[in-house]
């Protein structure tokens, strides 16, 4: 079994961008009423407030003081990066093997100096950066399944080939990216289809980019009951999970952080929250 660690902190539920309550909320009960934290190779943390001189190493200065004195979400932000920031520093020394990082804001709308969306800084960004002064690490794969083009990262990472990204935004394909490492993908019909790509298509990219650590972002909203246009099932999501992590295991340790961003409703993340952690801690409560 391995070593998962979730990072949570009320403010990325009680404080988070208003359409992400439900769904936070939800897969917080999901993990508690299915008993997922008792587990032996689970390991609660309490997200703790990022340092702002890290949102600085992405952000301008500028933005910063803006999200602070103006858009109510800097201290569910500072939750949302603390959390994202510790999972990838205790994954990369080992003190865990994966994590499951709650996130009260979105991260990929976010540019260095404006952001859109529900996003106010890079989560991912911010935590790569730390990861590269802090941590010697060099490559990064970050997997999006939302239903949205990443259009901030894209552009913080625009001329950074040691920074893959993968989307599956359809809309965008091919226009706004950049380089090898920024690719987006069509939108997907099914679950079918979906999980298709991912092992076919995704997993031999990633394996051939030999990342050190993993990133998969639940943007939900290609589930069929949320705002986006596309018809994924809750059955979908930890099915990707799984094969994300088995191919963590084979191409970097199994170093993998999943950001979980609550974008569906109650009752899909309710259920689609413990059964990723039981794929990424292989506890075997469930058939996928
Ligand atoms: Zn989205
Ligand atoms: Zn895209």
């Amino acid at each position: 079994m391995a070593k998962t660690g979730i990072f949570y902190h009320e403010s990325c539920w009680r404080e988070a961008y208003k359409p992400l309550i439900m769904g936070l909320e939800g897969g917080f009960k999901g993990l508690e009423k299915e008993n997922i934290l008792s587990s032996p190779n689970i390991f609660l943390f309490k997200s703790k407030p990022a340092k702002e001189e890290w949102i600085a190493y992405v952000h301008t200065q500028n933005w910063i003081n803006y999200v602070k004195d103006k858009t109510g979400y800097w201290r569910c932000s500072l939750y949302s990066i603390g959390g994202i920031v510790e999972a990838t520093e205790k994954v990369l020394v080992g003190e865990i093997d994966n994590a499951f990082v709650f996130a009260g804001v979105g991260g990929h709308h976010a540019h260095r100096d404006h952001a859109w969306g529900g996003c106010f800084f890079n989560l991912e960004a911010i935590a790569i950066e730390y990861a590269r002064k802090h941590l010697n690490t060099k490559k990064f794969a970050l997997v999006d399944v939302d239903t949205h083009h990443a259009d901030g990262t894209t552009d913080i990472f625009k001329d950074d080939e040691d920074v893959l990204y993968i989307c599956f935004c359809g809309w965008w394909s091919g226009k706004k990216t950049s380089g090898k490492s920024k690719i987006c993908f069509t939108h997907t019909n099914n679950d079918e289809e979906f999980l298709w790509k991912i092992k076919e298509k995704v997993l031999p990219i990633i394996g051939e980019f030999k990342p050190e650590i993993v990133y998969l972002l639940y943007g939900l909203d290609t589930h069929k009951a949320s705002y986006g246009t596309q018809k994924i099932t809750e059955k979908c999501y930890p099915k990707i999970a799984k094969m994300v992590k088995q191919h963590a295991d084979k191409i970097c340790g199994g170093k993998l952080v999943v950001m979980f961003y609550g974008n569906a409703p109650g009752w899909v993340c309710e259920y689609v929250a413990p059964r990723i952690v039981d794929s990424l801690a292989q506890l075997g409560k469930y058939e996928l």
